[in-house]
C-alpha cells in the first residue's frame, strides 16, 4: 500500500510503497478513507526540536483519521467489518495509577499514532479496537477525521460553565475556531477571537465568534483586546496558540477569579508573572492534553451532529490523499490561509 512516512532525521515527508499491516488480537485494521492535517504534522514535516526528540524514522505520518473497519483481531467481539470509525490518536496503557482513576488523557505511557507509531496517512491503518469512535450512517469521512482535534476543543472549553461569560480566543486554527461554535452554543455572552491570520480571524466569525481581531506584527496583544472588549470583563480565555504574549497576556488580562484554558503548544518556557498575575488574583490555569476518553467524543459527536460546530465551515479544503497534496497542505497551513485542511480518497465531500 502506499503510504506517506517520516523516512529519515530531517525535514519533510516521503511517499512510499509498505506492506499492508495485520492486526493482533485486539485490534482492528481501517481501510482509511480520510485524514486531516495538524499543527503536529507540521512540527513533524519541519522536524522541530520536539519531532527530533520523539520520532523514530521510519514512521508512517497522520493521526487524525476516519475510515471502514476492514479486518478485525480474533478477539474483538464488538467491532464490525464495514463500519465507519473515527479514531482516537492517543493509545493508553490501561494499567498506570492515572488509567487506573479513568483519567487516561493523562496516561503516563501514551503512544500516539503518527508520532510514536504508525498512522492513519495510508491506505490501511491497524489501532486497538478500544480506540475506534463508531460514526452515524452517512456521516461525511473528512467531518469524522476532523472530530479528533474538535475534541480537544470541546476538552478545552468543559474546563468552566461559559454561560453568560465573556471568553477570548487566542489562536483561531481549526481548533481554536471550534471553541469559538462551542462558547457560542454553551451561551458564552461575547466571545473575542484573536490571530495573526486575517483569513482565520474571519473563519473564528463564520464560527461563532462575536468580534475578532488581528494581531498584526508589532502591535500589543492586550492593547488590541482591550479595545475590542471595552468594558467587559473576560472571565476565561481559551489560550490555543502556545505562543508566548498570548500566554502573557492571557493571565494578564482574564478577571480576578477567572480561568485560563491552555492548549497551545510554544517552543520554549514562557515567563508569566505568577506572584502578581495568578496568586493573588486567584486566577486558575487548565493544562489541557488530548481528549477526556471518551466523554470528549460523546459531547463531540453531538456538538457535530446537531449542528452547532458547523463541520462544513470549519473545513476549508480537501485535497486528494496523495503525498504531493500532504505537501500543498502544509505549505496553505504555514501561510495560514485555511481553516481544517482534509486528504480524502476522492478530493470532493461525500455527502
Ligand atoms: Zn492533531
Ligand atoms: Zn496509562
Amino acid at each position: 500500500m502506499k503510504a506517506v512516512i517520516k523516512s529519515s532525521p530531517g525535514p519533510g515527508f516521503t511517499e512510499v510503497d509498505v506492506p499492508v499491516p495485520e492486526p493482533g488480537m485486539s485490534d482492528v485494521r481501517i481501510r482509511v478513507e480520510a485524514a486531516s492535517i495538524c499543527g503536529t504534522d507540521i512540527h513533524l514535516y519541519d522536524w522541530n526540536p520536539w519531532a527530533a526528540g520523539r520520532v523514530v524514522p521510519p514512521r508512517i505520518m497522520g493521526h487524525e483519521i476516519c475510515g471502514t473497519i476492514d479486518a478485525v483481531g480474533s478477539s474483538v467481539t464488538d467491532q464490525t467489518v464495514g463500519t465507519r470509525v473515527a479514531v482516537e490518536s492517543h493509545i493508553v496503557c490501561r494499567t498506570c495509577p492515572e488509567c487506573l482513576r479513568g483519567e487516561f488523557h493523562v496516561c503516563r505511557n501514551t503512544s500516539i499514532l503518527g508520532v510514536d507509531r504508525d498512522g492513519g496517512f495510508a491506505e490501511y491503518i491497524v489501532v486497538p479496537a478500544v480506540n475506534t469512535w463508531p460514526l452515524w450512517e452517512d456521516c461525511d469521512p473528512a467531518v469524522g477525521a476532523a472530530m479528533e482535534p474538535v475534541g480537544n476543543a470541546v476538552h478545552a472549553t468543559a474546563v468552566a460553565d461559559l454561560a453568560g461569560a465573556t471568553v477570548v480566543v487566542m489562536g483561531a486554527g481549526p481548533i481554536g475556531c471550534a471553541c469559538c461554535a462551542i462558547a457560542k452554543a454553551k451561551g458564552a455572552a461575547f466571545i473575542v477571537a484573536i490571530d495573526r491570520s486575517p483569513f482565520r480571524a474571519g473563519l473564528a466569525m463564520t464560527m461563532g465568534a462575536d468580534a475578532s481581531c488581528i494581531l498584526e506584527p508589532g502591535t500589543s496583544m492586550e492593547d488590541v483586546l482591550r479595545n475590542v472588549l471595552g468594558e467587559r470583563e473576560v472571565d476565561g480565555v481559551l489560550e490555543m496558540s502556545g505562543a508566548a504574549e498570548a500566554i502573557q497576556t492571557a493571565v494578564h488580562l482574564v478577571r480576578p477569579g477567572g480561568w485560563v484554558s491552555m492548549l497551545g503548544l510554544g517552543d520554549e518556557p514562557v515567563a508569566v508573572d505568577f506572584s502578581a498575575d495568578v496568586v493573588m488574583r486567584g486566577v486558575t490555569l487548565y493544562g489541557i492534553v488530548g481528549r477526556e476518553l471518551f466523554a470528549s467524543w460523546e459531547e463531540t459527536t453531538r456538538l457535530v451532529r446537531t449542528g452547532a460546530i458547523r463541520m462544513t465551515s470549519l473545513i476549508t479544503d480537501r485535497l486528494p490523499f496523495t503525498g504531493e497534496a500532504i505537501d500543498e497542505a502544509v505549505r496553505r497551513l504555514k501561510k495560514g490561509t485555511s481553516g481544517k485542511i482534509v486528504l480524502t480518497r476522492e478530493g470532493v465531500r461525500h455527502d
